[in-house]
């Protein structure tokens, strides 16, 4: 058994996942010819990569280091999306150097700096500019993105001059549309209303003649924290229905997702060891060797993880506070849960934790980063 606590991957509920995706997106003759980007910050662990790489996967990325990542593990530039409201003037040399099929971009500002670069290295950036919806996600405050005046995207109002403008320059052709909503989106409802204001969008482009190559809704499909063992695998089918069902396309437009908690997030368990159990004055706690720096969600958005104590799986059930071992109170993984009767040595799986778990990784308290293992 490997060191605790570590990130255990199942490969095997990863490809299933891959396989659903596509399944689900191919059914529909509107998204037939599609793309789903994989969004990188979700999970950047090698072997996750190369395994939704080699599933014909694109890939979307929110930094230059991100671009580097999914091209090392395979992704093709070709497939390659690059968001972000702060891309550094070396980062979009390095984008653009290595081919990315298109630049989501966040402001007219970025949109003045990528024409600037790209003339003055030749070559020609493919744009889709990210606008504001106006569309707020039912989901926590801290992960809705489309609501008016937030430091995503392009505001409504502001599109108009901002396509012109990316008409006009040089260095730049223009693609078409970039949104993201938010993040665990379980209403499909929220998607609905993303498409109908694409759908409004769209009349301003039939009415001025110009091409809209692409539509790109983002990604922000929830998963089942509370029960992943049923829904081990996203509702796909509902996600792309909703969009071959609302979201208006023309023939020779190409719709784009950028799916990344869906993807990963029900693949990956923290493992971690009970080092104590502490008996409170009304409490008993459950020590873990696991801590927020291994994984934030709990401790940042209240985020709930499912936990079993896989050492013994039938024992009484009891009333646990779960924490980590890190001088914060915030360091808690749930309060008022019933665990299997646990013991000091005991292993524990914290569940879902597949996506946004690594990656938000750090060593505070100087502690070392969680490895991982890949079970085949
Ligand atoms: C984070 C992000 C995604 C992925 O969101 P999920 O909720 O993990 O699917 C997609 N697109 C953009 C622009 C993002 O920032």
């Amino acid at each position: 058994m490997k060191k605790t606590p570590y990130y255990s991957y199942d490969a095997s509920l990863l490809r299933l996942t891959l396989e659903e995706a596509k399944k689900a997106m191919e059914s529909h003759e509107s998204l037939k010819g599609g793309c789903i980007h994989y969004a990188l910050k979700a999970n950047n662990n090698p072997q996750v990569l190369a395994t939704i790489a080699s599933a014909g996967f694109g890939a979307d990325c929110v930094s230059g280091g991100e671009i580097r990542q999914a091209l090392n593990a395979g992704f093709p530039a070709s497939k390659i999306v690059y968001a972000g409201v702060g891309k550094t003037d070396e980062e979009i040399i390095f984008a653009l150097e290595a081919g990315i099929s298109c630049f989501n971009v966040e402001s007219v500002e970025e949109l003045r700096i990528i024409s600037e670069i790209a003339v003055k290295e030749g070559k020609t950036a493919n744009v889709a500019l990210r606008i504001n919806p106006n569309v707020g996600a039912h989901t926590h405050a801290n992960i809705t993105t489309g609501l008016a005046e937030n430091k995503f995207g392009i505001n409504m109002e502001k599109m108009a001059d901002a396509v012109e403008l990316a008409l006009d320059l040089d260095g730049i052709r223009f693609m078409g549309l970039h949104f993201h909503i938010g993040s665990q989106i379980l209403d499909m409802g929220d998607f609905v209303a993303l498409c109908n204001r694409i759908n409004e969008l769209r009349e301003w482009f039939i009415f001025k003649g110009v091409e809209l190559h692409t539509i790109n809704v983002g990604g922000g499909l929830g998963i089942d924290y509370e029960h992943p063992e049923h829904h081990p695998v996203p509702d796909f089918a509902s996600y792309f229905k909703t969009y071959s069902t609302h979201l208006r396309l023309d023939k020779n437009q190409q719709f784009h997702c950028e799916l990344g908690r869906s993807i990963v997030g029900q693949c990956g368990s923290l493992i971690t060891r009970c080092i104590y159990v502490k008996e409170g004055t009304y409490k008993k706690f459950v020590i873990v060797d696991a801590g927020m720096n291994d994984l934030i969600r709990p401790a940042l958005y209240s985020a709930y993880h499912k936990i079993e104590n896989i050492s013994n799986p039938e024992g009484e059930q009891e009333l646990y506070d779960v924490v980590g071992p890190i001088c914060e109170s915030s360091d808690t993984f749930a309060k008022g849960r019933y665990l299997s009767s646990t013991k000091r040595g005991d292993i524990l799986a914290i569940r879902s934790a597949g996506a946004y778990g690594e990656t938000m990784a750090s060593t505070y308290n100087a502690r070392p980063l969680a490895e991982s293992e890949f079970k085949l």
